[in-house]
């Protein structure tokens, strides 16, 4: 029976298969004819068709019937990771003694104009973790 595969991006892809495909089957067509693999892809009708070893006239779905398929995405950070972009952009400076602006690392005169363009720097103090909070007992 012709189902027609409707993806995220709006895509129909009609498929001829036979009512008693299994859903694994059918992910596996859709691996080979399309190179989505299996384990990310989900398919859905009119909830999410889960099991794979179930066919298509267990989930009762009718001929010509349209078929979302979903790619998951695959989880991870970012190369570099947050914290390392935040301590870039966020830690790794100077600050002017004078107005307190913020400076690259690499800086040797303020840049701001109200304290004469100053050499006097220092290094950003590091973030420490808080203290812990002594317990008040009444
Ligand atoms: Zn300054």
């Amino acid at each position: 029976m012709p189902i027609h595969l409707k993806t995220l991006t709006g895509h129909s892809i009609p498929v001829e298969v036979p009512t008693t495909v299994t859903l694994g089957t059918l992910k596996a067509h859709i691996q080979n004819a399309y190179s989505i693999p299996e384990n990310s892809q989900k398919l859905f009708h009119s909830a999410p068709l889960i099991d794979d070893y179930r066919t298509l006239e267990n989930y009762s779905i009718p001929e010509g019937a349209t078929v979302y398929l979903a790619v998951t995405l695959r989880g991870g950070a970012f190369t570099p990771t947050t914290v390392e972009l935040a301590e870039k952009y966020k830690c790794d400076k100077q600050v002017c003694r004078k107005c307190y602006a913020r400076l690259p690392k690499n800086a040797t005169n303020c840049r701001k104009d109200k304290c004469g363009h100053s050499n006097d720097l220092r290094k950003k103090k590091k973030l420490t973790a808080c203290p812990p909070k002594i317990a008040y007992k009444a």
